[in-house]
């Protein structure tokens, strides 16, 4: 299969998160979209990986994605190692994404930074022809990264508004993370996953308005915009 735009994230639920919303648009366009899990996020407060994988899937078909999978990194245990960077490279190989999306390189929780650098040099390896991998070498056109969970300046801003409903249901669909039983939410431990949910909709308000529409999602890419018409420019500056 190829694929026109895969996303990369540490934990299922991460891209329904950060990026869902983007996910859902370029599906609606005709676009071939893939999600790949380097964890089963066996290490979460709530939920088994089995019931994680089971919403992972009901996820991905909410959002019109192809192809979903998990590269079986450890959780809480991301690193930028030989080995799951060749892992993730036969993957590359495998799907041929124009377009990848990885978290933005730095963040609070280890996993999210260290799946950053991973998913770069991953995609790197996988060009080399050299490297005793099957399949054809190939390299992402475009890598974008994702800054819905750091509070940096974005490049630029998808609006997500059509997208928006079908994304909290894509979220939600992870029931044992974002709609635990009772029992589950009498912890004593605060859990910030309790306000996760609430707070990413509030980031894609603000990153909506930013741009001048409902709801949107913030990204980031390191080399310069190319702009052909500055006639038709989008965003309002006054
Ligand atoms: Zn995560």
């Amino acid at each position: 299969m190829k694929l026109d735009l895969l996303a990369v994230a540490a934990h299922p639920d991460d891209v329904e998160l950060t990026c869902g919303g983007t996910l859902l648009k370029m599906a609606q366009r005709g676009y071939k979209t893939g999600i790949l899990d380097l964890t089963a996020g066996e290490m979460g407060t709530r939920g088994t990986a089995e019931t994680r994988a089971k919403e992972a899937t009901k996820a991905a078909k909410l959002l019109g994605v192809k192809w979903r999978d998990t590269l079986g990194v450890p959780d809480s245990d991301v690193q930028p190692s030989r080995q799951h960077k060749l892992r993730l490279a036969a993957v590359i190989r495998e799907l041929k994404p124009k377009t990848v999306i990885l978290p933005y390189w730095e963040a609070r929780h280890p996993d999210h930074y260290n799946a950053s650098t991973l998913g770069y040099e991953g995609c790197f390896l996988a060009g080399l022809k050299q490297l005793p991998l099957e399949g054809e070498p190939h390299r992402p056109f475009k890598i974008l990264y994702s800054t819905a969970y750091v509070s940096v300046r974005p490049t630029f801003v998808v609006d997500i508004t059509p997208q928006y409903e079908q994304r909290r249901r894509a979220i939600l669909a992870f029931g044992s993370q974002f709609r635990p039983k009772n029992s589950e939410r009498e912890s004593r431990v605060f859990l910030a996953i309790d306000r996760l949910e609430e707070e990413m909709n509030q980031l894609a308000r603000h990153y909506g308005q930013m741009i001048g529409v409902k709801y949107g999602e913030p990204f980031l890419q390191k080399e310069l915009m190319q702009v052909e018409d500055i006639v038709k420019m989008d965003v309002r500056s006054i």
